[in-house]
């Protein structure tokens, strides 16, 4: 087993890092504020590559694949996790239209995400419940040439800063009654709603859809009608989890050296507090965490590379990088005593952001019904 990257993907890491500390950084403040998406970063973020990692290079993507995808989306998280949380729904859009689109769909809408000209967005998740994916409300209904769609998706990343949403709706009963849609936010009865103030991942835009007898072409379907339901699991269980597995992957980096240097530097009874064992036990916790986390974003992610079926580990790495990212926060804090809380210091940032990874992407225990159920099987008897 060859654990080593290329020296492509460590360059890729390094522009992405520097990249990230001398553009992302300067802007976290008013990301922090506003909580305003820097959509200007788009362009800058197209020419390295980033926002058309996985897009075709037919398509005016750079397709690097997955682990590329991980890496980059690990180095902007190190130093703001809210502008990789936008770019990996991003991502999502991308994915699901490649995958599951025409080839006139894929060559419009395709290179406008890759080239950054607009962000890519996802819409499953409705008032009714995120995880309960089938008792979704929304309605597309077919009039004569027309879709016309009522209803209402929530915590939608890219809502407001999308100019055309992938969109899950009813389009009849049970598991093979959902279908997939691309609506353009300019079409008759669309309307973005209420943008959500988060405790974390502040500067990422999360907002509502809603659909007024919204009125998209017969063309706009994505995939075939009624399979909705397989566009929403192969999108977000393939690049909705590695993705934001890959987030926290990043918060999980900064922690560390947060942590470590912090405890390196403070000094108390005449030692940095790095001498005490409970201190050094801290930072030797979340040193692990995050290797463990490294090795299973960078496996789910190799995994995809090479087209094996990796739904397992996809959700393995998203639980437990997302819960691991905000127990080595909480570490990270306590090593910081008093200073760990003031908004100065980036730890409490770095756990506000953790805690949202836990949600969004399907939550924790969702994650946990598909390793589980993957760990049961071979004990379990069949009928
Ligand atoms: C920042 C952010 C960005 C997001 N971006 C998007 C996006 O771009 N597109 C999109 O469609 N959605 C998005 N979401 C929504 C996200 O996918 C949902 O929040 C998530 O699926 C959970 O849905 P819910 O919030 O309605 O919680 P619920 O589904 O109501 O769950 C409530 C609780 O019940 C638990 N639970 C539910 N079912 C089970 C079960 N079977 N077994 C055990 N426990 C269970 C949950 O784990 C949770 O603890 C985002 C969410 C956040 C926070």
């Amino acid at each position: 087993m060859d654990f080593r990257l290329t020296e492509r993907e460590e360059l890729l890491r390094k522009s992405t890092r520097e990249f990230a500390e001398s553009e992302i950084a300067p802007r976290i403040g008013a990301m922090e504020e506003t909580g305003d998406y820097p959509v200007d970063l788009l362009q800058p973020m197209a020419k390295l590559g980033i926002t058309g990692i996985i897009a075709p290079p037919d398509l005016e993507g750079v397709g690097l694949g997955y682990l590329a995808r991980t890496i980059v989306l690990e180095e902007l998280a190190r130093v703001c996790a809210a502008v990789p949380m936008g770019i990996q729904v991003h991502h999502m859009a991308i994915a699901a239209l490649n995958d599951f689109g025409t080839e006139e769909q894929k060559k419009k809408y395709i290179p406008l995400l890759a080239k950054g000209e607009t962000m890519g967005c996802v819409a499953v998740t409705e008032p009714s419940g995120g995880s309960d994916v089938l008792g979704m409300q929304t309605s597309a209904v077919l009039k004569g040439d027309t879709w016309v769609l009522n209803g209402r998706k929530c915590f939608i990343t890219n809502s407001h800063t999308s100019d055309f949403w992938v969109v899950i709706a009813r389009t009849g009963e049970g598991p093979k009654g959902l279908s997939a849609f691309i609506v353009d936010k300019d079409a008759p009865g669309a309307k973005t709603g209420r943008v959500e103030h988060k405790v974390g991942l502040r500067g990422s835009n999360t907002g509502e859809l809603v659909f007024d007898n919204c009125e998209i072409p017969r063309g706009n379907l994505l995939g075939q009608e009624g399979g909705g339901l397989g566009v929403a699991l192969k999108t977000v269980s393939e690049s909705g989890r590695t993705g934001m597995a890959a987030v926290a992957l990043g918060i999980l980096q900064a922690c560390y050296e947060e942590a470590a240097k912090f405890a390196s530097e403070r000094v108390l009874y005449g030692k940095p507090i790095a001498a005490l064992q409970a201190i050094n036990f801290y930072v030797a916790e979340i040193y692990t965490d995050l290797d463990i986390c490294r090795l299973l974003c960078y496996r789910a992610s190799w995994m995809k590379d090479q087209n094996l079926r990796f739904d397992t580990e996809s959700a393995m790495a998203k639980s437990y990088t997302c819960e691991a990212a905000v127990r080595s926060a909480k570490k990270a804090i306590e090593i910081h005593g008093g200073y760990g809380i003031l908004q100065e210091y980036k730890v409490q940032r770095l756990w506000r952001d953790a805690m949202v990874t836990i949600s969004a992407g399907g939550t924790g225990e969702i994650g946990k019904v598909v390793v589980g159920r993957a760990a049961l099987a071979p004990f379990q008897k069949r009928g």
